[in-house]
């Protein structure tokens, strides 16, 4: 048992861990310290809770841990690049589960119900509130599970007057609010049920609604409504510690969610409400040319001849593992005396800095990494560009065709390099479902094939 001083001591010091953890993550060469220090930081942060004042059954705390923490593992150990995404949309639903049960135990406790006058009314609040955002982000990140995993299709679910249908059931719900705290004893029972059904609803209704391109706003908007929802368990619960926390990661993800919609050229409102307007208006434009195909040995001639190479990462790097045998063609070429860098697009693969945890995995050195607007200024400069496994991130169609669902989002303009060499294995559409016209273009070649393969048989003919 610690006394409460050490317990407050404590939680200071777990904070202080955890914002310089968000710091240490802003930059890639600090990345490493700041898992650290958010290691450190939930260690001191579990030890000072459970060995707290008024905590019983350390047993059964101890046991759950473990029995926790043998399960987080082994689905760390067994977890693929590719399926980060899904694992982080599960992750924040269990915060979100956490925080609805959290309050239905906080209303139940019989602490609670000796509440009288402003206490009780404000802790009513805090449950409510609580119950509502957990349950939103509870089944928002299910549904965003099942788009990043294919089991739900990432087509928009779109009915007309879905705002006005979720504007309606926040106004039920603060009705709801109403009736709930001023009901007796634990009558209000009936209310924070319903209330809760409403809120998983609205959670479904808001994922559904948004489409493929832009799931990267909701992996990160989810990420943030946990960190609420934390913070919303922390008052329940009044742990400090974990309202300090949930404000973290909620106005992180908030930040993060604003940057992903600038760099997506997106709307934050409109991605958040379901794409309010944001359904192309008519038929995408009929693509125009011929497909050509290459073969590896043609592509690394071109490559021994190139002064300037430019290599455009995507999701299919991921899928392949290309990422290792890419690094060792780029540092032959620079034997070569050839200049390669990487272009990063933000929302390239399926994760806030997908591509970036690849290359470092890879040692690529972060000089050579740059990003979109970077790449874009020089590209006319540029020989060859390698675009491996990326597809949605390349399409031209962004900035000409308005009837196309990523119109609008900027791109790296590939086309404007001398050669483009687009390395997938089929003419298979990216994850927001469109043609990409740049595979029809002039000075575009495909080679077709598993990205690591076709990237091993280049090295093998570069050597
Ligand atoms: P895309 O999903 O647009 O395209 C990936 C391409 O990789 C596919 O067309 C596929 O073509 C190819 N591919 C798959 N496996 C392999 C393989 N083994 N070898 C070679 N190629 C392969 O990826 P992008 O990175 O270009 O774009 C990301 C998309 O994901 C955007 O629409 C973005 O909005 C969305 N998104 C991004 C998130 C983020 O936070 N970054 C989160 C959620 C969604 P083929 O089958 O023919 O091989």
């Amino acid at each position: 048992m610690i006394s409460s001083q050490i317990q407050i001591a404590s939680y200071l010091f777990a904070s202080i861990l955890f914002i310089l953890s968000l710091g240490g993550l802003s930059s890639q060469e600090s990345a490493k310290k700041g898992v650290l220090y958010g290691i450190i930081g939930m260690i001191i942060a579990i030890v000072s809770t459970v060995l707290g004042e008024g905590v019983h059954g350390h047993i059964y705390i101890i046991v759950a841990i473990a029995i926790a923490s043998l399960i987080g593992v082994a689905v760390a150990r067994k977890v693929e690049m590719t399926a980060m995404p899904q694992l982080v949309a599960i992750l924040h639903s269990f915060v979100g589960l956490a925080a609805v049960l959290v309050g239905f135990g906080s209303y139940l406790d019989p602490h609670t119900q000796e509440l009288t006058g402003t206490l009780k009314n404000i802790h009513y609040v805090e449950i409510f509130i609580g119950v509502f955002i957990g349950a939103i982000t509870f089944t928002g990140s299910v549904i965003a599970w099942g788009k990043l995993e294919g089991r739900i299709r990432s087509k928009p679910l779109i009915y007309p007057g879905r705002h006005l249908v979720n504007i309606v059931l926040v106004l039920f719900c603060i009705v709801l609010c109403v009736l709930f705290i001023s009901a007796p004893g634990t009558t209000g029972m009936v209310f924070l049920i319903v209330m809760t059904v409403i809120s998983c609803f609205i959670g479904i209704m808001l994922v559904m609604a948004i489409g493929g391109a832009d799931m990267p706003v909701v992996v990160s908007m989810l990420n943030s409504y946990s960190g609420w929802a934390a913070a919303a368990a922390g008052f329940m619960l009044g742990n400090d510690l974990l309202i300090v926390t949930g404000a973290l990661v909620g106005s992180s993800g908030a930040i993060l969610s604003i940057i992903m919609c600038e760099a997506m050229n997106r709307s934050f409102w409109s991605v958040i409400f379901g794409g309010f307007g944001d359904a192309p208006k008519g038929e995408a434009m009929q693509v125009t040319g011929e497909v050509t195909a290459t073969d590896h040995e043609a592509v690394a001639e071109l490559l021994k001849e190139a002064k300037k190479v430019v290599v455009v990462p995507g999701y299919g790097m991921a899928v392949a593992k290309a990422q290792y045998p890419i690094f060792e063609m780029v540092e032959r070429l620079q034997k070569n005396g050839t200049a390669v860098h990487f272009g990063i697009h933000p929302v390239a693969g399926r994760l806030p800095g997908h591509m970036n945890v690849l290359l470092a995995e890879a040692n690529v050195p972060y000089d050579i990494v740059l990003e979109m607007e970077e790449v874009n200024e020089d590209m006319d400069e540029t020989d060859v560009v390698l675009v491996v496994g990326a597809n949605d991130i390349v399409n031209p169609g962004a900035e000409n065709d308005p009837n196309s669902p990523i119109y609008g989002m900027p791109v790296i303009q590939v086309w404007n390099a001398g050669k483009v060499i687009v390395m997938k294995r089929s003419m298979a559409t990216g994850y927001a479902g469109v043609q990409n016209p740049l595979f029809f273009k002039d000075n575009t070649d495909m080679l077709y094939g598993d990205a690591k393969d076709s990237v091993l048989k280049i090295n093998g003919h570069l050597s």
